[in-house]
């Protein structure tokens, strides 16, 4: 362990003491600019640290539990991952169809089984909610990786660090939101956290896909500005972060539905023209066809580098409600 990483660094035991010590992460609405600035802080001394020596030893003999039943790539990979550089251990239940879920077993009782064996669960699960009823059964921490169309707390978290490691800061950005903003989870914790500075937000979609209104009534009641638009052309010169989200058919109750929204807006190196040179093309991935792959070279193309940022600040998470930051 480098000695300039001591301040993280706890050889001995928890501090139980610590904030987030013992604390569930189920919404972004937990997180306050100060906790947003300590979040930042541990993933910038993890980034020094994974560059400086890969793994460290900080999470040695913990073992986390990655329940997800729904696809996932980066999420569980990259919470495995960093984990496993922190020191600490992995159990993957991604196939829920082997397990006992199958045979009835309700999420309360999963989650209590898996708690008696590790030291932290993480959860995906396509209800809206479960992230609570799972936290609310569990003594140990529930880290909430996306519940539904509800919340996906710790994308937002990564994509607020990568708007810092990009930009620098967050106060006076204009932040476009782009796609399906009715269904998609990742821009509903976004929009939250963004309300925390002094931003600007516009929301880009087909008509049938708007931001919910619960959500923006929140962003108003920060004193956010908010405007709602059809075409990105309107938009897109004035945006420093143009946040892309693919069109999530797995919600839709109407096939036709999809198909008629589903090519709503491609991103590509000639609708790029009009934007400017120095802003973020974001995106939580996986993308279909809302970013053309001949834009992936533009170096305002941040969606490549923003998964490697979600290493970092899943392992703050981690490292918090372990007790060891
Ligand atoms: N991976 C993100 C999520 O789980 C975005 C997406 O699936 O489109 O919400």
């Amino acid at each position: 362990m480098p000695t300039n990483s001591s301040s993280l660094y706890l050889p001995f035991g928890e501090n139980k003491n610590a904030a987030w010590y013992g604390k569930d992460i189920v919404s972004v609405k937990q997180f306050s600019r100060e906790d947003l600035e300590y979040v930042f802080g541990v993933a910038h001394e993890m980034r020094g640290m994974v560059e400086r020596v890969g793994t460290l030893d900080l999470l040695k003999g913990k073992i986390l539990a990655n329940l997800f039943y729904e696809p996932s790539t980066r999420t569980s990979s990259s919470f495995a991952a960093a984990m496993e550089r922190l020191g600490g251990s992995v159990i993957s239940i991604n196939e829920v169809k082997y397990s006992s879920v199958t045979k009835g077993e309700t999420l309360a009782d999963t989650v209590r089984t898996l708690e008696c064996y590790t030291d932290a669960i993480v959860l995906r699960h396509p209800e809206t909610g479960s992230a609570e009823i799972a936290a609310k059964a569990m003594h140990k921490p529930l880290i909430n990786a996306g519940d539904g169309t509800g919340e996906h707390p710790t994308q937002a978290l990564l994509d607020m660090f990568t708007i810092k490691a990009e930009l620098k800061r967050f106060d006076d950005l204009t932040i476009t939101m782009l796609g399906d903003l009715k269904y998609g989870r990742t821009v509903h914790s976004l929009a939250r956290l963004l309300s925390l500075f002094n931003v600007k937000l516009n929301y880009v979609s087909p008509n049938i896909l708007k931001m919910p209104k619960e959500v923006m009534d929140e962003v108003s009641e920060k004193g956010i500005s908010q405007n709602e638009f059809s075409s990105l052309e309107d938009v897109l010169p004035e945006t420093d972060v143009l946040y892309v989200t693919r069109v999530q058919k797995e919600r839709f109750e109407n096939a036709d539905d999809y198909k008629k929204v589903k090519g709503a807006y491609i991103i590509d190196l000639d609708i790029m023209k009009t934007a400017k040179q120095k802003m973020i093309v974001m995106h939580p991935l996986p993308r279909v066809t809302e970013i053309s792959m001949d834009f992936d070279d533009d170096p305002r193309a941040a969606y490549f580098r923003q998964m490697e940022y979600g290493l970092y600040v899943r392992m703050a998470l981690l490292a918090m409600v372990l007790g060891k930051a």
